[in-house]
């Protein structure tokens, strides 16, 4: 690697939009999650597609690592510069390109937010429904193939993207799908590079698919005696066709850490949160055959609503949950982990997590997407104990094992970064292999995001 030629010629690419200043390496080689810090060699911020074609021709030539940016929030090391090399932060290509209202989709760089383009879309009766609890680019959210609390009804990152740009290794600049709602034609390179983290292209231009924003919402809450029970009243609700747009569990101890930081007022037991999107007659029905529902499983009243600020604030209190966790435990550090599995093996996978949990020295309290069969837990670590983090990792191993073992995954949408690349070969068998051999044939030198993904990367 010939770091200080490449950072020269870059230099005179970008000027000062080539970063090397400690402040900005630190903010790059740093994880929202447990990683070490890893500072990459300089950081670049590409205003073009032009641009970004041109950093990645200069690194390959100099064999210098180019590591993709959105907003940092990725939870599994995804971002650091494990192999030195430039970080290349999108936030400065972060403009809606062109949005089409009669085809409901939208073209944008990769650095617009989810937050910036739903406020973008305010005016249009549109919306772009997939909500990670951060703020992330959608750049970042489509390479992990992210999800939210709205995938049960709108799905993932790889039901929402429609094509995409992107610079290879190479320097070849490729398009990917088109506007259309569907197409046989040849392989899906769109479903290839969405969840590929990176290591397969830096992504320059994304066309997404968009909602109609429902004419009512309803929402609501209720808490339940025990576990199972939640999840069985999940699964009835799924198995009657009760269109959910979203379904939340939260544990015990979540709840307690909910009243703390958020000052509500739930009871100290599992709680499901629940919301229904349709006419105003449709949500109400909605709403009250999940309360039959919860009633039969022994849950609690189902309160529910249909005004704006109740709702709001109830989505605000689940968004902000991975904060409310940390802020409940004074110093702590979170190893967050997720998995997915199937509907019928979710009650399963949750009670044998939690006892594994509960045998063990930390906290963790769980909550998650349940009407995708997918959940987190975030276990509590003490920095300055270094075995908490050990028996942390041994955890959400197990948990990776388990959902495998169950027919699920070893995570539904957080991907696999470095943390996870332990669990590759029981999930995929001779198949993450073959996903070696495509990293190597679209990035031979192996720059895009090394040690990411892929075995030996
Ligand atoms: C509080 C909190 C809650 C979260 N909740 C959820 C959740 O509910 N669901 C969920 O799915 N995730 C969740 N996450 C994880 C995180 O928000 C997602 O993984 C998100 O998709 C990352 O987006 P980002 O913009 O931060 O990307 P980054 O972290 O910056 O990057 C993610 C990956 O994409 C690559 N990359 C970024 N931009 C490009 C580009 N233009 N071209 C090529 N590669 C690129 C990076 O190299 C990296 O490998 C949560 C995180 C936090 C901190």
């Amino acid at each position: 690697m010939q770091i200080t030629a490449a950072l020269e010629d870059l230099s005179h690419v970008l000027g000062e939009r080539l970063s090397r200043s400690k402040s900005d390496l630190t903010q790059h080689g740093h994880s929202e999650s447990y990683f070490p810090e890893t500072l990459p060699d300089a950081v670049a911020y590409p205003e073009s597609e032009s641009e970004v074609r041109r950093i990645v021709q200069i690194c390959a030539r100099h064999g210098v690592p180019v590591i993709g940016w959105g907003a940092g929030t990725s939870l599994e090391g995804h971002g650091l510069a494990v192999k030195g090399g430039v970080v290349v932060d999108f936030t400065r290509m972060n403009k809606v390109l062109e949005i089409r209202q009669a085809d409901m989709d939208v073209t944008v760089q990769p650095g617009v937010t989810r937050e910036a383009l739903n406020e973008e879309l305010r005016a249009t009766g549109l919306f772009f429904p997939v909500d990670p609890g951060a703020n992330a680019t959608l750049g970042g959210m489509a390479m992990t193939r992210a999800s939210g609390t709205t995938a049960v009804r709108y799905g993932t990152m790889r039901d929402n993207v429609l094509g995409l740009r992107a610079v290879l290794a190479d320097g070849r600049v490729i398009h990917t799908g088109t506007r259309a709602r569907k197409s046989a034609a040849g392989y899906d390179l769109t479903a290839l590079f969405v969840g590929s983290e990176g290591t397969l292209g830096l992504v320059t231009e994304l066309t997404l698919r968009l909602h109609g924003v429902p004419e009512a919402t309803s929402a609501g809450i209720c808490a339940f005696p025990d576990m199972g029970s939640a999840v069985e009243a999940v699964q009835e609700t799924i198995q009657m066709g009760i269109p959910m747009a979203r379904i939340e569990f939260a544990c015990a101890d979540t709840a307690r850490a909910f009243n703390a930081y958020a000052g509500s007022d739930m009871e100290t037991a599992p709680h499901l949160m629940v919301e229904f999107h349709g006419s105003a007659e449709s949500v109400r029905q909605d709403a009250e055959r999940f309360a039959e529902i919860v009633a039969d499983h022994g849950g609690s009243r189902f309160r529910w609503s249909t005004r704006e600020e109740e709702r709001r604030a109830l989505w605000a209190m689940r968004h902000n949950g991975y904060y409310a966790i940390l802020a409940s435990q004074t110093g702590a550090r979170a190893v967050v982990t997720d998995i997915c599995v199937p509907i019928s093996r979710l009650a399963q996978a949750v009670e044998e997590t939690q006892n594994d949990i509960a045998a063990s020295s930390l906290r963790g309290p769980i909550l998650g997407h349940v009407g995708d069969g997918n959940f987190h837990a975030i276990l509590l670590i003490d920095p300055a104990r270094p075995e908490q983090f050990d028996t942390a990792k041994a955890l959400s191993h197990r948990m990776g094992e388990r959902a495998i073992m169950l027919g699920g995954t070893c995570t539904g949408e957080h991907g696999i970064g470095m943390g996870k690349t332990d669990l590759m070969e029981a999930e995929h068998g001779d198949g993450w292999d073959v996903m070696g051999d495509i990293k190597r044939a679209l990035d031979p030198k192996g720059l895009m995001n090394p040690g990411k993904v892929v075995r030996g990367a």
